[in-house]
Parts: structure tokens; sequence; C-alpha cells
């Protein structure tokens, strides 16, 4: 059986410690897409984590963790990752790479951080870890696949040949040192050496485990409106964090997928450039962003303040139709705990007509918000609660509001940050 966990937003929803919780009844998590590029935040009994690159997976000892042929593998990132979480006391994972993920080099943090320079007020919020070069190279079949780290020939060889044209742009665009192919042969030819003993056909691996009727669990990153094709382009990343993709970069039959939880928040919030449209401004951002999360909304991975806003339901239900949801899991629903009254964002107003269905890029820029107003359920208990009745009437009512604006049932209620706050819906 698969489940996939991913975002129905703009990432930051949550996701990383809802795959800490239910990878406590999976056998394999595996991470389909992306980099180092985000973070998941994860509290538990070992302390508090930011994951980059790890699969949330590696805190269940019982657990084996996939980089699928999808990922952005960044190898230094990885290892630093393992390293500082084995120091904290985290007994050493288990840890598969396929060999067919690609690697993501030095070189593609260099031409990310120049071109962002270039771009300057017109650039596109890059975290600037070589995520877009990283994929450009690889649909311009120029990347270097894990399996090709084995061979320091056809590794320099590979390096060499595509390095010409990235020369011309070092020197003559972003007038910077030009790349060296023997240099960063070596270098990852040695740290292909560090890897070795955890890459194998992760995909055969997988098709096995399905035989053997174990329980997968697929990762998302960043969130549905992040994703190059169906969200806010340009102000996307350049992989999918759609379930559906989960196929392509886990190595897993399209038709085994059987659940697809979509995580989102109970409020908006947004890092990077990009459109939030039921964004608040102000003191009453300040305030919100000061008591969301565990620690405030600011990015895991780059400490920039997420911009915060009202519940998007216009953006969620496309968020959870693309992600082709099965259900829903509502993660910070005791932030709000402080608020009289709560707005719900259903629709938006462009050109003065009422749109319900979230358009694309152009039509967005125009858009604003059309509230609904409930009551809040202030200074009434929502953490240390753990059946869905006992949760205060109005929460209960913003919630089922809610579901029926997304058309998507929240059958995980999340009201804390902590692992063991959560609510399964009967
Ligand atoms: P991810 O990338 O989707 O895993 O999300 P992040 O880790 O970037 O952001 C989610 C934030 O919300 C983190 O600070 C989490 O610790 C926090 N968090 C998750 N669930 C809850 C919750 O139910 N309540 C509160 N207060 N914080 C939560």
């Amino acid at each position: 059986m698969i489940q996939a966990i991913v975002g129905a937003n703009w990432g930051d929803e949550g996701k990383g410690k809802l795959t800490d919780v239910l990878a406590q009844q999976s056998d394999i998590v595996i991470r389909f897409q992306g980099g180092a590029n985000a973070g998941h935040t994860i509290i538990n009994e070992h302390g508090k984590f930011a994951l980059h690159l790890l699969p949330s997976g590696i805190f269940q000892p019982g657990v084996t963790n996939i980089i699928g042929p999808g990922v952005a593998l960044d190898i230094e990132a990885l290892l630093s990752e393992l390293d500082s979480i084995m120091q904290r006391g985290v007994p050493k994972p288990r840890l598969l790479i396929s060999d067919r993920a690609q690697v993501l080099m030095d070189f593609h943090v260099l031409l990310d951080t120049a071109e962002e320079e270039r771009l300057a007020d017109r650039k596109f919020g890059s975290t600037k870890s070589g995520i877009a070069p990283f994929y450009s190279d690889k649909a311009a079949k120029v990347g270097i696949q894990v399996c090709q780290l084995f061979d320091k020939q056809l590794l320099k060889e590979r390096l060499r040949n595509s390095f010409v044209k990235k020369n011309i742009l070092m020197e003559h665009l972003y007038h910077k040192p030009k790349l060296d192919a023997e240099a960063t042969a070596e270098k990852y030819y040695a740290l292909g050496q560090r890897i070795a003993p955890w890459v194998c056909d992760t995909t055969q691996y997988l098709h096995q485990a399905l035989q053997e009727d174990k329980r997968i669990l697929l990762e998302g990153q960043l969130g549905a409106l992040r994703d190059l094709d169906h969200g806010i382009f340009p102000y996307t990343t350049s992989s999918s964090p759609l379930a559906g993709f989960g196929t392509v970069g886990a190595g897993v039959p399209a038709g085994k997928i059987s659940r697809v939880i979509a995580v989102t928040k109970a409020y908006s919030s947004s890092v990077g450039t990009g459109y939030l449209i039921s964004a608040l401004s102000g003191q009453e951002a300040e305030e919100l962003r000061k008591r969301g999360g565990d620690a405030g909304e600011y990015g895991a991975k780059t400490g920039r303040p997420r911009d915060v806003g009202w519940f998007d339901a216009v953006a969620t239900r496309y968020g959870c139709r693309v992600q082709g949801a099965t259900d829903c899991a509502m993660t910070n629903i005791d932030v709000l705990g402080y608020l009289d009254e709560i707005k719900v964002c259903v629709a938006y107003s462009i050109d003065g007509h009422e749109v319900r269905d979230f358009p694309a890029t152009p039509q967005l820029a125009k858009a604003v918000p059309v509230y609904v107003t409930l009551p809040g359920w202030k200074d009434q208990k929502v953490r240390g609660i753990t059946r869905y009745d006992d949760l205060p009437e109005n929460c209960r009512k913003y919630l089922e509001f809610i579901e029926r604006q997304i058309e998507t049932p929240i059958t995980i209620v999340s009201n804390g940050p902590r692992r063991e706050e959560i609510i399964f819906r009967e």
C-alpha cells in the first residue's frame, strides 16, 4: 500500500510532522523530488530538527528511507545532515539512494546565485540551493546520475562537455571564475565513494517491497502551488511536488498510490516571491507570524519571514484537486485561538467578476479576496485534545466550513507542533 503526504498550498504546511507521525506505521519513506532547498520541521523525543534532504522517516528505527531518482541530491548537504542528527543521539538511520538520482553539484549553486544576482529585482525568490540549474541540466541531459560517479573518466568527460557552455556564461555574463571539470570530477568521485554503501536500484527494491505488501510513504516537498506546471509560474520550483509525480520521482506504479493526504494549514503562509491573495499586513500579519508554527513563521531553510494570511479556500481547493487528494490533514489549528473572528477567502474578485477556480498567474495578479467571516474560539483549549468531538464548537465549525469549501474531507487535525499533538477523525 502506498500513501503520499504532499502540500496543498505553497509549502511549509507541516508535512514533515505528518510524515514523522505516519512513519510510525510505515516500512519505507521516500523523498521523490526537490533537494535541500526547503525544510521540514520535526519535534519528537529526540528534539527539534529541520530536515532538508533526509526523508522524515529517519527517526523510526525500523523504517527504510529512500532518496528517489527524482531528487536533486546534494551529497555534502546530505552527509552533514546525517552527521548532525546522529551527533544529537538519533540512531543511524537506514538509508538507500537511487543509483539514478542525479547529483546537485557546487556549480549549480554558483549558477543559481549568479543568476539571482543578475535578475536583481526581477528575481524568482530562489533559495540559491542550485535547484533550477540542476533540473535544467537534467532536462538538457547533461546532469550526472549517482551511478556515473563511480567511473572517474566518464565523470570527467561529461563535466568537460557540460562546462563548455557554462563557462561562457561564467566568464562573459556573470564575470566569475571559470568552472574546472577536473577538480569537480575529483571532488564528486570522492563523494561518490562515501555514499556508495547506500546506493542501489531503489526502483527494484520498491517493486519487491510492494510484492511483500510493505507500507510505503511518499513524502512531498513544497506544495501544489509551487508545481512547475500547475503552480504560480514562474514563482514555482523546478520540479513537481504533486503526488502524481511520486510515481516518476520515487519509481512506483501509478495505480498503487491508494491514499493522497494533502496537508494544509489553518491559515495561509508563503515564503519567497509570488502571490498570496489573502495576505495580511501590518500589525495583524505580525501577530499571526509571531504565533504561527512552533516558533513563528520564518523559513526553515532561509530564516526569511513568511507572508501570512487568512485561509485561502480557492487556492487550497485547487491544490487538493491537482494533488488528487483523497483527504486532507489540517495543521496549526491551535494557532488561531487568539482571534475573535476568523476570515476565510472563498472566492477572488477579478475585474469585477467573482472567480472560484484558481486562475493562471496573470489573472492572479489582479485578484482581490472575497471573505466570509466566522466566529473564533478565543481562549478555549485546543492543544492537548485528542478527540475531534472535544474541540471547541466554533473550531469544529471552522474546520467543517473549510472542508465543504475545499471539497475534500479533513481526516487529520494537528493541534500543536509535537508528534503526539494529532487528532485522527473517525
Ligand atoms: P513542511 O515543510 O511542510 O514540513 O513544514 P515546515 O516544517 O516548514 O513548517 C511547519 C511549521 O509548523 C513548523 O514550524 C512545525 O513545527 C509547525 N507545526 C506543524 N504542525 C503544527 C501544529 O499543529 N501546530 C503548531 N503550532 N505548529 C505546527
